[in-house]
């Protein structure tokens, strides 16, 4: 756990990008591509060498540059199954509880619709990291596109249950500020 270090970033307006990163093996995940060149350059900056890209859904501004970085790297692309004709260059599918081992990291998919009805949320389980993608965000959860409450609602009580409290939790976009005037509008008394 002390040879992982994650590096996280933001690209296009609003969006995040997220490289976790094990020093002893050398293996670098992606999580979610934005744009290539953002994802280029933070590689060079910390001199990683991407093996893995996860998708988490199959939205325009989390995939569009995946095509330009496998090219880049040759980097493998693992995403949700159900969007294989949606996501270019997309070498592995997966469903909600499938486990894919890259390098060290044991990372359990687990499906959290709502959203998109494709949503994985990335559990690296031993690294007690988490992304959400687009399902929860810090202070807020995603837009419903393509599900409904009720399955939000049950994908975000899942996530509560299953994951350990200490989790770190990295999602897709940066809506803090956003979410709480929202926040503020349902409740002001805090
Ligand atoms: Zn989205």
């Amino acid at each position: 756990m002390a040879t992982v270090e994650v590096y996280q970033f933001t690209c296009l307006s609003d969006n995040f990008g997220v490289l976790v990163h094990d020093k002893e093996s050398g293996t670098t995940v992606a999580i979610d591509v934005p744009e290539a060149a953002a994802y280029v350059q933070a590689l060079a900056l910390k001199n990683w060498k991407l093996s893995h890209i996860l998708i988490t859904h199959h939205h325009w501004d989390h995939v569009q540059g995946v095509p330009e970085l496998v090219e880049a790297t040759g980097a493998k692309v693992i995403g949700p199954e159900r969007s294989r004709q949606k996501i270019a260059s997309m070498n592995r599918g997966v469903e909600d509880g499938d486990s894919v081992q890259l390098g060290p990291f044991t990372v359990e998919a687990i499906g959290t619709p709502g959203h998109t009805l494709d949503q994985i949320s990335w559990w690296f389980k031993s690294e007690g990291i988490v992304h959400t993608g687009d399902t929860l965000f810090s202070l807020g959860c995603g837009r419903i596109f393509e599900g409904n409450a009720d399955m939000m609602w049950a994908s975000l009580s899942r996530l509560m249950r299953d994951l350990p409290p200490e989790t770190r939790i990295y999602c897709g976009h940066e809506y803090t500020l956003a979410n709480a005037r929202f926040a503020l509008t349902i409740d002001s008394s805090q």
